[in-house]
């Protein structure tokens, strides 16, 4: 617990006497530093692709420079590395506008079944080049529910995005819309057979930049900021994140948002 303390000098009749005022300023410590971290997480995020630009270009301007092969080679991974940056930014801005909504009540009623299907579909061409399997098992109808489309829409695509991601060729990722054991709740559940989550990492999975492998996740593209967005966006809608998942079988994510 960290204490602010102001002491004011008063003058009470002829006497002087000093007045403690103590303020807890644990909250605004704790806020204060979690910005620092994440400040100093980002510039080391974009600093390496950076510095990776910086030096193919010195390349290109010095020894490179009237060598073809060595030019194509470097331009392709100075498309990557400015793309590495360019899905940063759109990850930052997301998790920004979704922190920024995340008191303003989702009311336009979604059909979560045809959305989840939609998604699905425009993943088909990324599941066949990883060469996973992407299938919906159960796509129960239900009346739509109170909820922003494009949010629920980033939310399916970040965690179909990640099954896929983190499973393994031949493998596949099966996608399930019902409705939750208790009825009053609406039930998302996206499994894969991939390479699995030990126990201890399951807590922190949500905080930004948080990865179980950094170099695999971002080999693979990932910003570290996938499951920080679906956090917000399920907190918003009054829902819940459910990660279950067992080393070298699989993963299960649950998302449960109320029905009403
Ligand atoms: P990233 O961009 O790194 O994928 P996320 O926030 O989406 O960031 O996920 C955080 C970390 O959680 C990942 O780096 C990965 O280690 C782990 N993870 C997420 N989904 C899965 C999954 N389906 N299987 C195994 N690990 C996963």
């Amino acid at each position: 617990i960290s204490y602010l303390v102001t002491v004011t000098p008063v003058r009470i009749a002829s006497e002087t006497m000093v007045i403690c005022a103590f303020e807890d300023i644990t909250e605004r410590e704790f806020v204060t530093q979690f910005r620092r971290d994440f400040i100093a997480n980002i510039s080391h995020e974009l600093r390496s692709p950076l510095t990776a630009l910086v030096g193919i270009i010195e390349t290109l301007e010095g020894p490179a420079r009237d060598d073809p092969a060595a030019r194509t080679r470097f331009l392709k991974t100075m498309k990557a590395e400015a793309a590495r940056m360019s899905r940063l930014v759109r990850d930052l801005l997301s998790l920004s506008q979704a922190e920024a909504r995340e008191r303003e009540r989702p009311e336009m009623p979604v059909d979560i079944p045809r959305l989840v299907a939609g998604v699905v579909d425009a993943l088909r061409p990324v599941a066949k080049t990883a060469g996973v399997t992407l299938e919906i098992a159960e796509n129960t109808p239900v009346p739509p529910i109170p909820a922003d489309a494009d949010q629920i829409t980033q939310v399916v695509q970040n965690l179909v995005e990640n099954a896929i991601k983190y499973d393994r060729r031949g493998k596949r990722v099966t996608i399930a819309v019902l409705p939750d054991d208790t009825g009053d709740m609406l039930r998302i559940d996206i499994v894969d057979q991939g390479q699995g989550i030990e126990p201890q990492h399951l807590p922190r999975l949500t905080e930004r930049f948080y990865r179980v492998d950094p170099s695999r996740s971002r080999g693979q593209g990932g910003t570290g900021l996938g499951l920080a967005i679906v956090k917000h966006i399920i907190h918003r809608h009054r829902g819940r994140l459910g990660i279950a998942s067992t080393l070298g079988e699989g993963t299960r994510v649950s998302v449960f948002l109320p029905r009403g």
